[in-house]
């Protein structure tokens, strides 16, 4: 095993395929055993249920939430309970209305949409879903200049299902047409621990009840990071000991990727760091801050800051993040309150 696959970090991983694979070997399909979130569950099974009763296709839903709380899952399994075909796209992949046209033309009634990154979609494009979403229409600009016609083309009556982690930036227009808005939250330790145990089932693991508690703990309340830590432990249980998985081969492993009790790996404590240090504490403004460690802005919001924040660590302010007394603390810091 080289030292770079041990070392690199567990949050935001380099290598997106690896990841992947763990993610779709993993997802829950049905419902059923899609763990915690029992409020978004609960209205989904309302949903299908009415829906499949009239006969007639989802409403077009929207999930949001931090990466890797499981949005693309949910819509699968929306795929699944309905016996739909789902297509799956991202904002940033659509580029042409064209590039729209085609997805939606080869999709039948009742097929399910599904646009992860939907807040990334450039605005033509976003502007040629809204008759598609509403009024299953799609207008087509044929030819340039005098001669250019707009061609209607009636769409079959699909289900767009939209993902994001950053609910804020989706326009009104878009956001209104959704039927339904599910935001996800944080998992307790108690679900992750479910996730960890039932992932272990799936990779064939022998895992000990102290081994899974001590990966919930380090797993930031997050099923995606959990199911990588689980496998980075394994790994290490596999080269350093017998095999199985217990608290010890967990603790060890974590130590060694320079993971804290709370599960802030080293970037975490730099962002802490960097903001104390150069920046006298905050406020300082996320780009300033993106740049200063190195990250793009998109990642400092959307992986690393969440859980700063839900650990009070960090706090948002209209003037930019500030490290809170807590931060300090966390760091071995004494903090000095100033006004800001
Ligand atoms: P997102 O789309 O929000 O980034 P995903 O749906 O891709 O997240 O989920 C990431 C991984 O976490 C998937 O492999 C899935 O197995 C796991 N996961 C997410 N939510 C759950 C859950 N509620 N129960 C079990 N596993 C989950």
């Amino acid at each position: 095993m080289s030292s770079s696959v041990i070392t690199e970090s567990v949050i935001a991983p380099a290598c997106k395929k690896e990841d992947l694979l763990l993610d779709s070997t993993l997802r829950p399909r049905q419902l059923k055993e899609y763990i915690g979130q029992q409020k978004i569950k609960e209205s989904l099974e309302i949903i299908m249920e009415a829906a499949k009763n009239r006969g007639e296709s989802l409403e077009h839903m929207l999930f949001h939430g931090p990466a890797g709380l499981g949005k693309t899952t949910l819509a699968h399994i929306l795929s699944y309970e309905m016996q739909a075909n789902i297509k799956v796209t991202s904002g940033p992949i659509l580029e042409r209305t064209g590039d729209l046209a085609s997805l939606l033309t080869n999709l039948n009634d009742g097929d399910i949409l599904f646009i992860d990154e939907i807040h990334r979609l450039n605005r033509t494009v976003e502007e040629a879903l809204y008759p598609a979403m509403e009024d299953f229409r799609l207008d087509i600009v044929v030819g340039k200049g005098p001669s250019a016609q707009v061609l209607e083309l009636n769409l079959p009556r699909f289900t767009l299902i939209g993902a994001t982690t950053r609910i804020g930036l989706l326009t009104n227009p878009l956001r209104s047409r959704f039927g339904g808005l599910f935001r996800l939250n944080l998992y307790s330790p108690a679900e992750i621990q479910t996730i960890v145990n039932r992932s272990a089932k799936i990779l064939n693991l022998t895992i000990e009840p102290n081994g899974a508690c001590a990966i919930a703990g380090c797993s930031r309340r997050n099923p995606r990071i959990a199911n990588r830590l689980l496998k980075r432990v394994r790994d290490f249980a596999q080269v350093k000991g017998d095999g199985i998985i217990n608290e010890k081969m967990a603790k060890k492993a974590f130590s060694m990727l320079e993971i804290d009790n709370s599960g802030l790996e080293k970037i975490d404590r730099d962002i802490l760091k960097v903001i104390v240090e150069k920046f006298g504490g905050g406020p300082i403004g996320v780009q300033t801050l993106a740049a200063a460690i190195g990250e793009e802005e998109d990642t400092l919001v959307d992986v690393y800051e969440p859980y700063l924040m839900e650990l009070g660590l960090i706090a948002r302010t209209p003037r930019g993040r500030v490290v809170t007394a807590n931060g300090y603390q966390h760091l071995g810091l004494k903090h000095i309150a100033k006004k800001i």
